[in-house]
C-alpha cells in the first residue's frame, strides 16, 4: 500500500504543527511520499511565508534594500528549527537565495523557495531522503506543465526510494529556470506524485474536515461530506467551494486514484473520499449547494428569433470576440440571455451592446446586474423524481424569486438564478429542505 501525502500551510505553520504531522505520517508506515506547502499563518492576520517572499522579492527586483523582509523569512525557519531542536542550519540555503534575489532570479523562483525550505526541515525531522521538485517536476517551453517529461524523470529518481519529501508547488523549464504552478498548487503537485507512483490513495491534509454540504459563512454548521465524485467536485468547485486546487483532480483522476480530504488538527475525522464513481448511496438527495454572486444578464429581445438561421451563433461571436466566456444561456423563443461575469463584461459592455446591435438587429436589449447563481450539485438527485420541485418549492416559501434555471443533461446539476439581495436565503431554503428536513 502506497499512500502520497499533502500537507497544507497551515498544517506546517510552526513547529506544533510539524509535530502533528510527524505523528500522521509516522502512525501509518505506507504513508511513503511526502509534498508540504510552504508554512502558512499561524493565527489570523498571520502572513503566508509564499507571501513574505513576493514582496520580499518585489522589494529586490526593483533594487531596492530587502534586509528586513528577508531577515523575517528566516526566522520563521529558523524558529522552527530550533523548537524542533533539528540539528540542521539553512544559513548556507538562505546565503544562495539572498545572491540569488539581488541578481533578479524571478518571481517563481523567490516563491518556491518557501516550500524548498520546508521541505529539507520536514524531510530532516522525519529522517526522510530529500528530492528537489525542480529535478523530478517539469514545464514545457511554453511553461504548461509537462507530464510525459515528469512521469519519466520522477519514476526513475523515486525508484527503490522507500521514504521522500518532496516539496510542492513548482518544478523547473527546460533552461533550468524554476517555475512555480498558480497559487495554491501544492495540491497538483501532490496530486502528479501520486499518479506517478499509483498511489493507493493521495491524502490531502488541510485545516478542515474535507467539504461541506453548504458554505459554512452562510449555514451554521453545515453537514460533512463523506463521498463525492470528480464530476461533482467540479461542479461545486466552480461555484466556490474550495478545499482543493481545481487542476488537482486531473493527475489522480486519469490514474483512477481516490482523494482523501483530512484535517491536520483532527486527524480522526473521516474526511472527504474524492471518487471517480461510487455504490455508495449519497446520505442526502442533494451532495452539496454552492453559490456565487457577481453575475449580469444580457437579455436580447427579436420578433421571430427562433426562426432566424445562425442567430446564436451570431450572438456568441460578439461575445468570443470581446474575450468574454459565457456561462448560461437560457432562451424563450423571441428572447434569448447571456450571462456573464459581471466584472469580465462591465469592461467590454459598450463594445458588446455594439457588436451585438450590428450582428443580430435585435428588437431590444436589456442588461440586469446583481445576479447570483446557485448550483444544487447531486448523484442522488438523477434517480428521484421530483427534486427539481422540491428545490422551487422551497425557494418559493422563502420569497425568493428564480430568475433563471438550467438543469444539466446529466441531471448531476441544477443551476438557479437568483437576485443578489436572496443569495443567503435561497441556499438557506435548499440546505433546509434537503438536510435539515432529509427529503
Ligand atoms: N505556498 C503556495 C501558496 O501559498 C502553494 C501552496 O500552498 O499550495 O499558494
Amino acid at each position: 500500500m502506497i499512500k502520497v501525502v499533502k500537507f497544507g500551510g497551515s498544517s506546517l505553520a510552526d513547529a506544533k504543527q510539524f509535530k502533528k504531522v510527524a505523528d500522521i505520517i509516522k502512525r501509518d508506515s505506507s504513508r511513503k511520499y511526502v509534498i508540504p506547502s510552504a508554512p502558512g499563518k499561524r493565527f489570523d492576520g498571520d502572513t503566508k511565508i509564499t507571501d513574505m517572499l513576493y514582496s520580499c522579492y518585489a522589494k529586490a527586483a526593483r533594487g531596492q534594500d530587502f534586509e528586513k523582509e528577508f531577515e523575517d523569512i528566516k526566522s520563521r525557519y529558523n524558529g522552527i528549527i530550533e523548537e524542533l531542536s533539528l540539528d540542521i542550519s539553512l544559513e548556507e540555503e538562505f546565503n544562495t537565495i539572498k545572491a540569488c534575489f539581488t541578481q533578479k532570479a524571478g518571481r517563481d523562483y523567490a516563491a518556491s523557495r518557501g516550500e524548498y525550505l520546508n521541505g529539507i526541515l520536514l524531510a530532516k525531522y522525519l529522517g526522510f531522503e530529500f528530492i528537489d521538485a525542480a529535478d523530478v517536476v517539469f514545464f514545457d517551453d511554453k511553461g504548461a506543465y509537462d507530464s510525459s517529461k515528469t512521469a519519466f524523470v520522477m519514476r526513475e529518481r523515486l525508484e527503490g526510494v522507500e521514504y521522500a519529501v518532496i516539496p510542492g508547488f513548482y518544478g523547473s523549464m527546460p533552461n533550468d529556470t524554476i517555475k512555480t504552478f498558480s497559487r495554491g498548487g501544492s495540491d497538483i503537485t501532490g496530486s502528479i506524485v501520486a499518479s506517478v507512483v499509483t498511489a493507493d490513495v493521495y491524502e490531502n491534509w488541510t485545516d478542515v474536515s474535507g467539504f461541506l454540504i453548504a458554505d459554512p459563512r452562510i449555514i451554521d454548521n453545515p453537514m460533512p461530506i463523506t463521498t463525492i465524485t470528480y464530476k461533482e467536485l467540479r461542479e461545486l468547485s466552480y461555484m466556490g467551494a474550495t478545499v482543493l486546487h481545481d487542476e488537482a483532480i486531473f493527475p489522480v483522476r486519469k490514474a483512477g486514484i481516490p482523494i482523501n480530504i483530512k484535517n491536520t488538527n483532527k486527524p480522526d475525522d473521516t474526511g472527504t473520499m474524492i471518487v471517480e464513481s461510487t455504490s455508495q448511496k449519497p446520505e442526502y438527495t442533494i451532495t452539496g449547494v454552492a453559490g456565487k454572486k457577481g453575475f449580469a444578464v444580457v437579455n436580447i429581445e427579436k420578433d421571430m428569433m427562433n426562426s432566424e438561421l445562425g442567430f446564436g451563433r451570431r450572438v456568441l461571436e460578439v461575445f468570443e470576440k470581446n474575450g468574454i466566456s459565457f456561462e448560461h444561456m437560457p432562451s424563450g423563443i423571441d428572447t434569448m440571455s447571456v450571462i456573464v461575469h459581471l466584472d469580465e463584461f462591465a469592461e467590454k459592455e459598450q463594445e458588446i451592446l455594439a457588436g451585438l446591435h450590428r450582428n443580430v438587429q435585435p428588437d431590444s436589449i436589456e442588461i440586469e446586474t446583481d445576479l447570483a447563481l446557485v448550483a444544487v450539485v447531486g448523484r442522488g438527485m438523477r434517480s428521484n423524481r421530483g427534486t427539481a420541485g422540491r428545490i422551487f418549492a422551497s425557494l418559493a416559501h422563502s420569497n425568493v424569486n428564480v430568475k433563471m434555471i438550467d438543469q444539466g443533461s446529466s441531471e448531476l446539476n441544477i443551476i438557479i438564478g437568483v437576485e443578489e439581495a436572496d443569495f443567503k436565503t435561497a441556499i438557506n431554503a435548499i440546505y433546509d429542505i434537503f438536510v435539515m428536513q432529509r427529503l
